[in-house]
């Protein structure tokens, strides 16, 4: 087994161009990332298109076996990657983070092994017979983001691969280590060329948005991005799936337990310290019950440790960087400045290393407040008070983004109806940001477009061909 020195030493740059990575809780150097260049990109894309036909004339059995193996080998290796995850991304190991996102890379990637996508018979009436088949891309190219990073990059690759398509990966210049060493862990059972990584900068990114040789891509990340990488594909019509930013809505109805539901509302919202795309980033609370769910909510939200990563009792990391810091930090002072009452938090300490913002819960604050209207992605939850459903209802859609929302209720029929009223992918009932790979996920509005997941996650990595005859 390896430990966690030969695995990076086994992903380390063999020459060209370096960056030192940091642990964004301590500042310590984690290891040496290589800055690739849009010359290595393009080489990585040639020799995917060269490897892809091989790779899609050995059929879904064989490709399924390889991601089956693929899911033992990160099994084999999960506590050395946890620890870099933990390391790089600043995650704790415990808690729904470290351990948690590399146990996920193997769920996913054989729950995609599992997943049958077979030919569709649309017409079949004795005289016209149609059917819908999926054929492979070509070269697929995935972008990706610095919250979870592992596990962004399998829900990326391996329906890609599956599909019979090859890949090009470019991960988050802040998080390149975790994925180089998912992908050298996975490609010890893909052949060669069929997977690739390429750890350099937004034009590397820009690049394999346009590149012509490239048919698709994946991209999880901002909706800023997002917008770009949609400019940047249009020469060549490419095929976008886009995971883009959220501003998740809770609405806690008048019935709800406030003490029952405390944890879970709590996780919904600061897993993995906030930084989430699908987390709850607003909480709209009945005034019935809003002094009491606060209350419960920040006895819960008090007990969570907070700290170092590799420390086996913290639940809550630092932020990722100091932009996001930055961020949190800006959209907290400015809930303070109007007035907005702290329950917990909004206090960093500037003498702590790291880029820690203490968990922040804010009440008595406006829809419009910043905090609320912006994805803070970051420990700092506003609850804001409603006194009608319907009230919820439109705050919840006041935002032009809709990837996730929930609504938290003991009465499930009342609970659909108000969820049925939510613009958004998804609504969770009496939870909030539970994925998984049987069901599809997807955003409405500028939350992006296309689904992974699933057989219709499957169809998203191929191109539809109709046999008519
Ligand atoms: P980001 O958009 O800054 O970066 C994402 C990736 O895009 C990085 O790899 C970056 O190098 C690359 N990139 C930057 N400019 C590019 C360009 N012009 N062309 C091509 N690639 C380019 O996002 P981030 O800050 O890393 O991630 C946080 C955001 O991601 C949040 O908004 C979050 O909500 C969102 N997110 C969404 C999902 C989802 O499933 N919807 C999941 C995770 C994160």
């Amino acid at each position: 087994m390896e430990t966690q020195t030969d695995i990076l030493t086994a992903i380390a740059p063999a020459g060209g161009e370096t960056r030192t990575i940091l642990d964004p809780a301590t500042g310590e150097a984690v290891g040496q990332a290589p800055v690739h260049t849009v010359a290595d990109l393009d080489r990585a894309v040639a020799a995917a298109a060269a490897a892809q036909p091989a790779w899609a004339a050995l059929g879904h059995e064989a490709r399924s076996a390889a991601l089956l193996k693929a899911a033992d080998a990160v099994e084999r290796h999960a506590e050395e990657l946890a620890r870099l995850l933990s390391r790089e991304q600043g995650k704790p190991l415990n808690g729904p983070n470290a351990r948690f996102e590399v146990g996920a890379c193997a769920a996913w990637l054989r729950a995609t092994a599992a997943t049958a996508l077979e030919a569709e018979t649309v017409v079949d009436d004795g005289e016209t017979h149609a059917q819908i088949h999926y054929r492979p891309i070509g070269v697929v190219g995935a972008i990706g983001p610095w919250n979870w990073p592992m596990m962004i990059t399998v829900w990326q690759i391996a329906p890609a691969l599956r599909m019979g398509n090859t890949v090009v990966v470019k991960p988050s210049e802040y998080t390149p280590l975790s994925v180089l060493a998912l992908a050298r862990v996975i490609n010890a059972e893909l052949p060669t060329d069929v997977l690739h990584v390429i750890s350099g900068g937004r034009d590397v990114g820009a690049r394999l948005a346009e590149h012509p040789a490239v048919g698709k891509v994946m991209f999880t990340g901002s909706t800023a991005t997002g917008k770009a990488i949609i400019r940047s594909s249009a020469d060549t019509i490419k095929r976008l799936t886009l995971e883009l930013g959220g501003n998740d809505a809770g609405i806690v109805l008048p019935d709800a337990d406030p003490k029952a539901i405390a944890e879970d509302l709590f996780w919904g919202a600061f897993i993995n310290t906030g930084q989430t795309c699908a987390a709850l980033k607003r909480l709209y609370v009945h005034t019935d019950i809003y002094d009491d769910l606060c209350q419960a909510l920040t006895d819960v939200a008090a007990a969570m440790p907070m700290g170092v990563g590799l420390d086996e009792a913290n639940v809550l990391g630092p932020l990722q960087n100091k932009a996001q810091f930055d961020i949190v930090s800006a959209l907290v002072q400015a809930a303070k400045d109007s007035g907005a009452r702290v329950l917990l938090g909004g206090n960093p300490d500037p003498d702590q290393p790291g880029y820690f913002y203490p968990t922040t819960l804010v009440a008595d604050i406006d829809n419009d407040n910043p905090l609320v209207a912006q994805e803070q992605f970051g420990p700092a939850l506003p609850i804001i008070r409603y006194d009608t459903i319907d009230d919820a209802v439109s705050m919840a859609n006041a935002l032009d983004v809709g990837l996730g929302a929930s609504v938290w209720s003991a009465d499930l029929d009342a609970a659909r109806e108000v969820a049925a009223r939510i613009q958004s992918g998804t609504v969770w009932i009496n939870k909030h940001g539970a994925v998984d790979p049987r069901i599809p996920f997807g955003g409405a509005k500028q939350s992006g477009y296309g689904l992974e997941f699933g057989v219709e996650g499957l169809k998203a990595l191929g191109v539809p061909q109709v046999i008519n005859g």
